[in-house]
């Protein structure tokens, strides 16, 4: 896609824009060049000519598909001047499409929401024991909050506590200096190891061909409760940590006292 233009942007549920009306999405994109794809945290973004950007994010069912079947659901239809289509298909429609012009915006945008990427060089050990400092919040929560580490989800931080040894409720600045080592290994390996897989396609998930991925088959302790530990053969427990359904070892993972 990169290097080609944008022939017509179609949003076809003004939601996916909002607050900005779809006019102004098209007015601000349409006839553009795109000059580079790339991802911040658990953005999508779309670099135009003349410093013009569009950052989507796909929420809980999104899913970017080029495709010229359009399936139901479909929100926005991007069609490049090669007749490719790239559709953004959502069935629960908390996908969001923002645009920002000029860098500087797109900069203040990314800053007030997301902390430091996790495959980037500025991952340190450092850095994370810098942010977790003082703190008393729970590792898991602390993992999922974007503004600290940005681009952890639900399953990601499971396994990444898990390879880490470390229990989800521990409170995150008691970590001592190796365990936080560990946890940014842990962190690393864990977005790899599903990037590798194509993504996890519990639900909604697909590749940008439509295939699924198959991270799933794949998760160290997420989705396994009942199964043995693959470390020491111990049931898988589940819990709840921040919110949201938590799977550890209780032999691997000790609870915090
Ligand atoms: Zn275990």
């Amino acid at each position: 896609m990169e290097g080609q233009r944008l022939e017509s942007i179609d949003v076809l549920d003004p939601r996916w824009s909002d607050p900005a009306p779809a006019e102004a999405v098209c007015d601000a994109l349409n006839g553009r060049r795109i000059e580079r794809l790339w991802r911040r945290g658990k953005y999508l973004v779309m670099s135009f000519e003349d410093d013009v950007h569009l950052v989507m994010h796909l929420r809980m069912t999104g899913n970017v598909l080029l495709a010229d079947e359009e399936p139901k659901h479909t929100r926005v239809r991007m069609t490049l001047d090669d007749g490719t289509k790239l559709l953004f298909v959502d069935v629960r429609r908390f996908g969001t499409g923002d645009v920002l012009l000029g860098s500087d915006a797109l900069g203040e945008y990314f800053a007030s929401r997301l902390g430091v990427e996790p495959l980037s060089p500025g991952f340190t050990a450092e850095a994370l024991r810098e942010q977790a400092r003082g703190r008393r919040q729970p590792v898991k929560a602390f993992l999922l909050n974007q503004e600290r580490v940005a681009g952890v989800g639900n399953i990601y931080a499971d396994e990444a506590l898990f390879r880490a040894r470390i229990h989800p409720l521990r409170p995150v600045g008691t970590l001592r200096k190796p365990q936080i080592e560990a946890l940014r290994e842990a962190v690393v390996e864990s977005l790899e190891a599903g990037i590798d897989a194509k993504g996890a396609s519990i639900d909604d998930y697909r590749h940008v061909d439509g295939a699924r991925g198959t991270f799933q088959d794949r998760f160290l302790v997420h989705l396994r409760k009942g199964e043995p530990c693959v470390r020491c053969g111990t049931p898988i427990e589940k819990m709840r940590a921040a919110g949201r359904g938590t799977y550890v070892c209780p032999r691997c993972q000790r609870r915090p006292r």
